[in-house]
């Protein structure tokens, strides 16, 4: 591309730093702008329009254009554009929504609290965790479980939780009181020759053993998406869950799931937690909560992990955290709208519905020459890639990517996968037209092969 003086791109490599881009390469290549979104459709500044197969970050569910997101900022702007829920202050937005949470959530819940990201969700939870553990003289009780390929976030303590190098190496992370189990995926970590009720086994040993090896007494939580979504939408072997759950009882260790891409419909139920019978402490929400047309987090917890919470702030006289934006009017507003709306028009079970074609459509291109194998849940999946034979031939499943994005499609390449994780208001043909785009991709790619 040919980039002009003074031109959007131009200005926007002068000026503006990326997240996650190699910033040398950003530097000569700039970006693709995205002006304009409508559906599950984005477009960009020459005209061309994309599906939008991530959904933007595995968030928009409501797609691109829903007027009533609109509407409802504007009118909350126009009522009361700020408030903070500081030293004894609240509003109507957050009180909704907090309501709306706990009568929504999987399991019984008692209180919830906004933040703004899924990585200050995280943050913040890892914060209550120790805050709790010395409410309850535990004082060696704080460290936490993460897992090899996990994504929480990347702030100081998310970041540490999150088991991807990429998010650790010169960051100085992860801090010390981080530790982390295996992955359970079974088509990446299954040794050859082990059945799947094995591999499971061998992951609960590789849990028991870390609890053991570093002292029950000093682990607090463990961490863990339901199905892992930025390490490359990796599901967890069958018996998984179950399992970890035996275990964290059996040693009085808190269970936070990070629901951060899973939670509202995602996997066809409301939480993943349903899906897949997870009865965590503290549940960790964001993107589909407000389908990110606001920053918007929460953290939903139970009353075992909120009472002592609540002891401590009243021994010390006040529960010390808290940020501006904490619970935000707008956000909030626009939060509880788009759940009204993920409900009256019943995406949760689109999705369910949808699942089906969607895996049976990942399963058909999964038979393509250049494909290994596919896997997903709901509306979130993922196409692995074969690497070329040749080392030196480059990254095939950034090569799809690429050719999906000329054909029209945007979707993520993580690891050897390319993954899907599409508005949540996809119909069954849109489904096609996106299928249709990465069969077309993979074509161009063998060819260019050849
Ligand atoms: N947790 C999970 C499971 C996520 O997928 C993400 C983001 O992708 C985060 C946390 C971090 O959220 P944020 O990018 O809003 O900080």
């Amino acid at each position: 591309m040919t980039i002009m003086p003074n031109s959007v791109e131009a200005r926007d490599m002068a000026y503006q730093m990326h997240p996650m881009v190699n910033l040398r390469k950003y530097e000569k290549s700039g970006g693709l702008v995205i002006e304009s979104g409508d559906g599950i459709y984005v477009t960009d500044n020459t005209g061309k329009r994309y599906i939008e197969g991530l959904a933007g970050l595995w968030s928009v569910a409501l797609g691109f254009g829903e007027k009533r997101l609109a509407e409802v900022a504007k009118a909350q702007m126009e009522k009361l554009p700020y408030y903070h829920s500081f030293s004894y202050k609240t509003h109507g937005p957050s009180i909704d929504l907090a309501e709306m949470l706990v009568k929504i959530a999987p399991v019984p819940m008692s209180k919830v609290h906004f933040t703004s990201s899924g990585s200050e969700a995280n943050d913040l939870a890892c914060k209550m965790v120790w805050y709790r553990s010395n409410a309850l003289g535990k004082k060696d009780k704080k460290k936490i479980i993460g897992r090899i390929k996990g994504y929480h976030g990347v702030t100081i303590a998310a970041g540490s939780i999150t088991g991807l190098p990429r998010n650790h190496e010169s960051f100085d992370l992860p801090l010390d009181r981080m530790v982390h189990t295996s992955c359970p995926s079974y088509v990446h970590f299954g040794l050859e020759g082990e059945s799947e009720a094995d591999f499971t086994k061998r992951m609960l040993k590789d849990l028991e053993d870390l609890i053991l090896k570093e002292g029950a007494e000093t682990i607090a939580a463990f961490w863990g998406e339901p199905v892992m979504g930025a390490g490359g939408v990796l599901m967890p072997s069958d018996g998984y869950w179950a399992g970890v759950q035996a275990i964290l009882k059996k040693y009085d260790i808190l269970l936070v799931a990070d629901e951060v891409i899973c939670g509202f419909g995602r996997t066809g139920k409301m939480f993943a937690c349903e899906t897949l019978g997870i009865e965590p402490d503290v549940l960790v929400v964001s993107k589909q909560i407000s389908s990110s047309y606001m920053p918007l987090s929460a953290i939903i917890m139970n009353d075992h992990f909120y009472q002592p919470i609540a002891d401590e702030s009243d021994r010390i006289g006040v529960f010390g955290h808290g940020f501006t934006a904490s619970g935000h009017p707008v956000a909030t507003a626009v939060g509880l709208e788009n759940l009204k709306i993920i409900q009256e028009r019943d995406l949760v079970g689109n999705a369910a519905r949808l699942e089906e074609k969607f895996l049976g459509g990942l399963a058909e291109l999964a038979k393509h020459p250049l494909a290994h194998s596919s896997r997903g849940i709901g509306l979130l999946g993922a196409l692995e890639i074969k690497p070329w034979a040749d080392a030196n031939a480059g990254d095939a499943a950034a090569a799809i990517a690429a050719a999906c994005q000329d054909e029209g499609l945007i979707i993520r390449n993580i690891g050897e996968a390319i993954c899907f994780c599409p508005p949540l208001i996809i119909t069954a043909e849109q489904i096609d037209d996106m299928f249709g785009a990465v069969a077309r991709a993979l074509d161009t790619v063998q060819a260019a092969h050849a």
